[in-house]
């Protein structure tokens, strides 16, 4: 087992726009294993508890309400640099900003439903990771 890990989730809008195959498919493509997945929907509460560092920002009850507005896919993937690269595929939270070619310019639809999430360090990896996913479910 080599590489870092980092946490995704693919949004309730991508989910509803069909798009959970493509964005898996880009995300193998670039060399990242799934080292565990479901798909599942986030309680409101659960939302905030997964966003709290979020929860002093004006987008907090926005981004709540969103997230648990539908089902989503969890994944930890696994790949060296796992955090950074897994960023640089995504692209900048804002689609508008986001680089051609990236999972957020492809299926983004706004700043807010952007797709997709994605871990800005090796060690919140870990927590969002710990957060959906018991040892039993990770291989
Ligand atoms: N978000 C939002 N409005 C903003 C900034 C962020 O609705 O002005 C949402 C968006 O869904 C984003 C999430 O809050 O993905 C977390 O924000 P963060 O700054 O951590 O962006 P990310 O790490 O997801 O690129
Ligand atoms: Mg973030």
């Amino acid at each position: 087992m080599t590489g870092t890990l980092t946490f995704t989730m693919i949004k309730p809008d991508a989910v509803e726009a069909n798009n959970i195959g493509p964005i898996l498919a880009m995300i193998n493509k670039a060399g990242f294993k799934i080292e565990a997945m479901k798909y599942m929907r986030l309680t409101r509460e659960q939302a905030g508890q997964f966003y709290a560092v979020h929860k002093e920002r004006p987008f907090f009850g926005e981004l709540t309400e969103y997230m648990s507005s539908g089902p989503i896919v969890a994944v930890v993937l696994r790949k060296n640099n796992a955090v950074a690269d897994f960023r640089e595929l995504i692209g900048a939270t804002d689609p508008s900003k986001a680089a051609e070619g990236t999972i957020r310019k492809l299926f983004a639809k706004s700043i807010a439903a952007n797709a997709v999430h994605g871990s800005d360090s090796d060690k919140n990896a870990l927590a969002e990771a710990d957060f959906f996913f018991s040892q039993l479910e990770r291989f």
